[in-house]
């Protein structure tokens, strides 16, 4: 095979081996194709190929398998054998064997090895754009698709016309933050992995899980098992050794589902479930199934938080202050903050349409002290011009109570104006259980220490039981608006009178200060005044007033005695 390189056989060889392939059957097909032309002045054999390659994440088997490349079909001599590794912690293997009565000399032999490089040049470029497409759509370290494998399975769905016979699952693993607290790093990655390994093993070939990251999971599943396929997930367990301890985990799920009815494109898809998990999560449900309405209740809610963070820093949060009055002397008595959203056509948006979204993901901390902190700065100015100002009261959501450091902030803002303490009242409303009751009182005892008085919100509309009255150390309870019975009421033994009346006197017997709120005619007043409520607040004496009107106020603290 005297100068083979030169041959005309050898530049077919090239250019055919050249040809880029997509698959292993492509690049075997052309690899063949070409080692024929210079089998003869090679005087081959037998040429095969022999892959083991290990099971990874991105292979869910080990892969030994010999491919036969070239076949004399006739005798042939023992094998020189040419090893690789192939990039996934595997080995290749080339076995050439010359025809029996050829003996390749040394020049030859270079020329098989060349021949050898130029063969495996071409499987390694397949077999690496195969690795780079499976790691690209693969959750390495829970070896099952990521959000890339999971698009592109719905993208073939799809344009096969078959995705209408799935429904698209989004889940979230609950408590594995548990797994997390009692195991460490690499135990509680393990158990991830056998999480994923069990929950895509339940399912059928054609059907798809995928790891989006953390604990969340998505999956397409045919209609038929998608009931069985909820079932699983509501209740998994996981088996897991440490130190010869076994250790079980049981794992349910936030579920969103959605069928495809309509969907045009994957994205459409994803979207749909994510939309329902999102609804269940908010609702603590455990499973919500879409419609075309949660997605527009998401996207109102999504359009508050962009433009919240926006208002924020355009200031377009007002606070008003709603008087309060002395009930007995008529005075002016203080104020509550109530905070408005002047959006920058001039209109006013009501709190109930932003602060139950700011609720939601907890955003209402950030205005809560955005209206404290403008609040202290009114009263700071008035205190500096020389006018005589009152306690005003400050709402602070629920939310407010995962804050550890809580009462520290408060008293924070209030000191960065040099205020006096007793000048900053602070209203929570009711605590939802007893936990929750735990750590407000623990504020409450805090801020009264500092001189900060609280209040009760909406009073009676909550959770508090008799028992808390008894051990809060809070200074005001505010009557709820629902509480305050109407005129028709007034005189009678009715349940509206008598449920009221029992409560100011028991509120007063406890030594809390009473406020009733909402009040709005005079015969509500004068009625509230004989049953002795100590203070009113309600549109009967003023509506919640932008800051100059309630300056006015301040200057003139008897206004409210011609009324
Ligand atoms: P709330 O704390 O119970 O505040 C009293 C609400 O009753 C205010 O509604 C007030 O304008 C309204 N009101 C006052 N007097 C009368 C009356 O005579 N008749 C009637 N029908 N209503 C009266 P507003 O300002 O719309 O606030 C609604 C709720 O929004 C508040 O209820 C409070 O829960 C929340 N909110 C307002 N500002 C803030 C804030 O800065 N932070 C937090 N966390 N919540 C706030
Ligand atoms: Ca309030
Ligand atoms: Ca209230």
């Amino acid at each position: 095979m005297e100068g083979l390189f030169f041959k005309d056989n050898m530049r077919g060889f090239c250019s055919i081996i050249q040809k880029p392939a997509t698959s292993m059957d492509e690049v075997l097909q052309n690899v063949g194709k070409a080692t024929g032309l210079i089998a003869q002045d090679m005087h081959l054999g037998y040429v095969s190929l022999l892959l083991s390659v290990p099971a990874t994440a991105l292979r869910n088997k080990i892969d030994n398998a010999e491919y036969v490349i070239y076949d004399s079909k006739e005798e042939y001599t023992q094998a020189h054998r040419f090893e690789f590794r192939t990039g996934d912690g595997g080995t290749a293997e080339i076995k050439f064997h010359s025809l029996k009565g050829h003996d390749w000399n040394e020049k030859e032999l270079e020329e098989v090895k060349l021949i050898c490089y130029m063969m495996y040049g071409a499987f390694r470029q397949v077999m690496l754009e195969g690795l780079l497409r499976r790691s690209i759509a693969t959750d390495m370290a829970v070896a099952i698709p990521n959000i890339n494998g999971y698009m592109q399975y719905a993208g073939m769905l799809l344009a096969k016309g078959a995705l209408r016979a799935y429904h698209a699952i989004y889940f979230n693993i609950q408590n594995f933050k548990y797994v997390n607290q009692v195991l460490s790093h690499t135990a509680a990655d393990e158990v991830m992995k056998k999480y994923a390994a069990h929950v895509s093993g339940s399912t059928d070939k054609d059907e798809i899980v995928a790891r989006l990251g953390g604990d969340n999971f998505v999956a397409l599943i045919k209609n038929e098992n998608v009931d069985s396929f909820i079932k699983t997930i509501l209740n998994v367990s996981i088996e897991y050794q440490v130190e010869n301890d076994d250790k079980k985990f049981v794992f349910g799920a936030t579920i969103g589902v959605s069928d495809m009815e309509g969907v045009m494109d994957p994205g459409q898809m994803m979207l749909r479930s994510s939309v329902a998990y999102q609804t269940a999560r908010q609702n603590n449900s455990r499973l919500v199934y879409y419609n075309d309405s949660l997605l527009e209740k998401i996207m109102h809610e999504k359009g508050v938080m962009t433009e919240f963070y926006k208002a924020l820093e355009t200031q377009e949060f007002v606070v008003y202050y709603q008087p309060k009055v002395d009930t007995y002397t008529k005075k002016l008595y203080g104020a509550e903050a109530l905070v408005r959203w002047k959006q920058a056509d001039g209109t006013l948006k009501p709190p109930m349409e932003f602060i139950p979204v700011l609720e939601k993901n907890g955003s209402i901390c950030k205005l809560d002290f955005y209206v404290l902190d403008k609040t202290c700065q009114l009263l700071s100015e008035l205190i500096r011009e020389g006018i005589t100002v009152k306690p005003i009261s400050v709402n602070l959501s629920r939310k407010h109570m995962f804050n550890p450091q809580l009462a520290k902030d408060i008293i924070g803002i209030v000191d960065k104006y040099a205020l006096e303490h007793s000048l900053i009242e602070i209203e929570f409303t009711e605590s939802e259980d007893f936990r929750d009751y735990i750590v407000m009182s623990k504020v409450i005892d805090e801020l009264k220490d500092q001189g900060i008085s609280t209040s009760i919100d909406d009073f009676g509309t909550g959770y508090s039981s008799l028992n808390m009255l008894k051990m809060t150390s809070v200074d005001t309870l505010k009557i709820d608006k629902s509480f305050i019975p109407t005129e028709e009421y007034y005189g009678s033994n009715s349940k509206e009178c008598i449920m009221f009346e029992y409560i100011a006197k028991l509120a007063r017997g406890l030594g809390f200060k009473t406020i009733s709120e909402g009040v709005e005619t005079s015969e509500q007043y004068h009625y509230l005044a004989t049953v002795g409520c100590d203070i009113i607040q309600g549109y009967y004496f003023d509506r919640p007033l932008p800051p100059e009107v309630f300056v006015e106020r301040l200057k003139e603290p008897d206004y409210y005695i011609k009324k």
